[in-house]
């Protein structure tokens, strides 16, 4: 199904692509408005901050709820900023929209579950505010599009995408790793939509959020939702990810901002594309070779040679034959393939020694 789509409109600061800022949750009034101050003096236009958190386990601090928002009523009075917020059931539509809040974002946990997109595209049937899905937890492109197609279906028009990044059980740099694969497909199936990256969330650390905000522009995505904290080792939430508006005024200062950079047809976005799968390619091989110094211990341990002649023609076989179904030269499959079988040997024979 095509998303029938209108322009988000966001306003931008200066020359930067529009940029949604703010904590990750609304803790107290001082701290909502001390922050959104800050950041509307150095040009921010658009003030994110969490009313309801979804948190991995009870015991975590929840959001304040319905009290934090005349906080977010008063950031925009006093500074002029639209607001945005997390919404997750139909209660909290009602209650964001009671409050007037300006901009909806769904999140990823949210996105993973239909029932609770249903209801909450459910709860805006009929109301005209722009709405921006985050990925789902789990790298599903199809449930993504699924949850905006359910929101396109209730009317909303005003849609757009925040990649903050996916779950791996094996924690690695990031916190959530972007898998910039996803949102350019998703780029490539709907090239009207808008597409938000989060960096916060997709780091967890603040040291990573100015390279990744970089690639994000690099990659031609519209725009940045970025966690900001007027004392971010402070927060009740995700602290090691915020940063001061200050800083986060001076990351997007250094960002480079390339013309015509288009998600997926940029020179930088293919290079990109390789990067990632080559990253992937060389994860991969570790674990071959980490299940092969299994293998080469057993062989230790039972007496065994190390090289079985007759499984090593079987897997060359087998891998070329592979190969060549997708395309590929089986003699090139079968050079990559003797040269990993050597490197096997060579961390076999290891344990040997
Ligand atoms: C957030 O934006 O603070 C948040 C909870 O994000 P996500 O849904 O991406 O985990
Ligand atoms: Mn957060």
């Amino acid at each position: 199904m095509e998303l029938d789509l209108q322009p988000l409109n966001l306003p931008s600061n200066s020359e930067r692509p529009f940029v949604i800022a703010g904590p990750c949750s609304a803790e107290t009034e001082e701290q909502v408005m001390n922050t959104a101050k800050q950041l509307a003096g150095k040009g921010f236009r658009i003030y994110r901050a969490g009313i309801w958190k979804p948190r991995t386990k009870p015991g975590g601090f929840e959001g304040n709820g319905e009290k934090a928002l005349p906080w977010m009523q008063q950031v925009k009075q006093e500074t002029g900023m639209m607001t945005a917020t997390e919404v997750a059931t139909a209660e909290h539509v009602e209650l964001a929209l009671k409050y007037d809040i300006d901009l909806l974002w769904i999140g990823a946990r949210t996105t993973a579950n239909p029932f609770a997109m249903q209801a909450v595209a459910d709860a805006l049937k009929g109301v005209d505010v722009p709405v921006l899905v985050k990925n789902p937890v789990n790298p599903d492109l199809e449930l993504w599009i699924g949850a905006l197609q359910r929101l396109n279906g209730a009317g909303i028009k005003r849609l757009g995408a925040i990649h903050r990044g996916f779950t791996s059980y094996e924690k690695k740099l990031y916190r959530n790793i972007p898998m910039w694969q996803i949102p350019i497909e998703l780029h490539r199936r709907m090239p009207n939509l808008p597409i938000v990256n989060d960096p916060s969330h997709i780091s967890g650390r603040r040291d990573l959020i100015a390279p990744l905000c970089q690639q994000a522009m690099d990659l031609g995505m519209d725009g940045l939702m970025v966690e900001s904290h007027c004392d971010p080792d402070k927060a009740w939430s995700d602290a090691s990810q915020q940063v001061t508006p200050e800083v986060l005024d001076y990351i997007l200062s250094m960002l480079i901002i390339r013309e015509n950079m288009d998600l997926t047809n940029s020179l930088s976005t293919l290079r990109k594309g390789i990067d990632e799968i080559d990253n992937e390619l060389i994860d991969l091989l570790a674990k071959r070779m980490g299940i092969s110094r299994e293998i080469g211990a057993y062989k230790r341990d039972n007496g065994m040679t190390i090289v079985q002649t007759k499984r090593y023609s079987e897997i060359l076989d087998k891998r070329a034959a592979q190969g060549s179904l997708k395309g590929i030269d089986a003699e090139c499959i079968k050079k990559i393939f003797e040269s990993i079988h050597e490197e096997s040997v060579r961390q076999q024979m290891e344990l040997l020694r």
